[in-house]
């Protein structure tokens, strides 16, 4: 399969289980010296985006077949075909793909890196509102969260976002983050090296692509000088 996918990648006929078979010398799995090198490139392609994505500006399908040839080749030259194999099985094959990397929507970029905001609504409602009731039907369910947990998060909303009475945790670090970025020295050739631009608020730098507040110490200083009170 991967051999059909990616037919210009040196070697991949010979690396691909299915078609060329596992033959020739095997070498064990990843050492443990490279598994972070690995690991930081997962993270990479997981956060690349098409409107981060600079300089190139690659589609989500180029960006794709760009980070299975940059790890593909990282195992190729130093022969973990294991390694390999695991990753395009569980990871980098099409359909692993687009269940964990962001570029999927190529026209906007998720706020959101994980199901954990999903998984902390479902936490609430068990632990706080149905704890007597370990299969609940779905017509309590329903009665709970309209009667019971619904109110819950309307006061919170009209607390936190529009009165604004409270700061949330999130604006709290955002906060923290924003003022020590303004405070960075940044590289002399940052505006051709990364492009940052606040207007459309993108920037190539490696530390944009990870923000968790998609915010980075060029468009900060780009945007304001001054610190946010907190
Ligand atoms: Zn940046």
């Amino acid at each position: 399969m991967a051999s059909t996918l990616f037919p210009d990648f040196p070697g991949i006929s010979a690396w691909t289980p299915s078609i060329g078979g596992r033959g020739g010398r095997r070498h064990p799995s990843c050492p443990a010296q490279d598994r972070e090198t690995i690991l930081n490139m997962v993270t990479k392609h997981f956060h690349m985006h098409p409107l981060i994505d600079v300089p190139g500006h690659r589609t989500p399908a180029q960006i794709y077949i760009g980070a299975a040839r940059e790890i593909y080749l990282f195992c190729n030259q130093r022969g973990y075909i294991d390694t390999w194999v695991y990753l395009f099985n569980e990871w980098y094959n099409p359909r692993a793909w687009k269940t964990w990397t962001r570029c999927t929507a190529g026209d906007r970029i998720p706020m959101a890196k994980t199901t954990m905001l999903i998984e902390a609504h479902w936490k609430v409602l068990k632990r706080n509102h149905l704890y007597h009731y370990n299969r609940a039907r779905l017509n309590l369910l329903v009665y709970v969260i309209m009667d019971r947990y619904f109110p819950d998060l309307r006061y919170k909303f009209n607390r936190d976002t529009v009165i604004g009475s409270h700061a949330t945790r999130w604006a709290n670090e955002f906060t923290k983050e924003w003022n020590r970025l303004v405070g960075r020295e940044e590289k002399s050739n940052a505006n051709a090296l990364y492009e940052p631009s606040t207007e459309t608020w993108t920037c190539g730098s490696p530390s944009f692509l990870t923000s968790r507040y998609l915010i980075c110490k060029y468009l900060v200083r780009r945007f304001a000088t001054w610190k946010i009170w907190s």
